[in-house]
């Protein structure tokens, strides 16, 4: 049986405050408020799962048993399918301590080559865990490819070589609510919400 959330607080694993925000907001009608990790002094544990799903559980549960409340995290990445879907969970390390990801996208480029499948997906974890230690994850996805060289100066990360199927422009080049209403993450919170917000 999935586990619903009424009302009450919970927390955000993440110590990012656009993310806490944007996250509250969406949950602000299901009559949630949310506090954030960062807000109260709640370490990060370190990443050691093997999946997206694994590190959003144990970001989830160490959250959730440290503030002794429901907690939700996410974990997301770029998985390229010639790469064996690289960099997938090592997407944020890629970059560098310098978060520089000009270099991220150029060793997707250098690694792919002028290889014919090009094919990729964006994919975010989503967990919600309780005190208890229950835990429950959506996934959501987004498929597309790999273009080269990087194009558009919206979003972040790998948005400007990620062009999503159907689409003739990559996420660098999209109005930040168009790629909002396809991403991985609209995804998995829409399977988030129906299963433990709404109804
Ligand atoms: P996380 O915050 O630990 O989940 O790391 C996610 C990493 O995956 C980010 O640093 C980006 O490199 C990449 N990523 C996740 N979602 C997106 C996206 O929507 N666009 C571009 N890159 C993304």
């Amino acid at each position: 049986m999935i586990r619903k959330m009424r009302d009450g607080e919970l927390v955000i694993a993440s110590h990012n405050s656009g993310k806490v925000r944007e996250i509250g907001e969406l949950l602000h009608p299901f009559g949630i408020e949310v506090v954030s990790a960062g807000a109260l002094g709640l370490a990060e544990p370190e990443e050691t799962g093997a999946t997206f799903a694994a590190n959003a559980e144990l970001k989830a549960r160490a959250a959730a048993s440290a503030a002794g409340k429901p907690a939700l995290a996410d974990d997301s990445g770029l998985a390229v399918d010639a790469l064996g879907g690289d960099p997938g969970i090592f997407s944020a390390r890629w970059a560098g301590p310098d978060k520089d990801f000009a270099l991220a996208m150029s060793k997707v480029h250098e690694a792919l080559g002028d290889g014919p499948d090009r094919r990729a997906r964006f994919v975010c974890a989503l967990s919600l865990a309780w005190p208890d230690g229950h835990c429950e994850t959506f996934e959501g996805v987004v498929e597309g490819d790999i273009v080269w060289p990087p194009r558009g100066g919206q979003g972040f990360g790998y948005d400007p070589i990620f062009r999503p199927l159907g689409h003739d422009i990559t996420f660098g080049e999209m109005e930040p609510r168009s790629k909002h209403a396809i991403s991985h993450r609209a995804d998995a919170f829409r399977k988030l919400v129906a299963a433990c917000f709404a109804g």
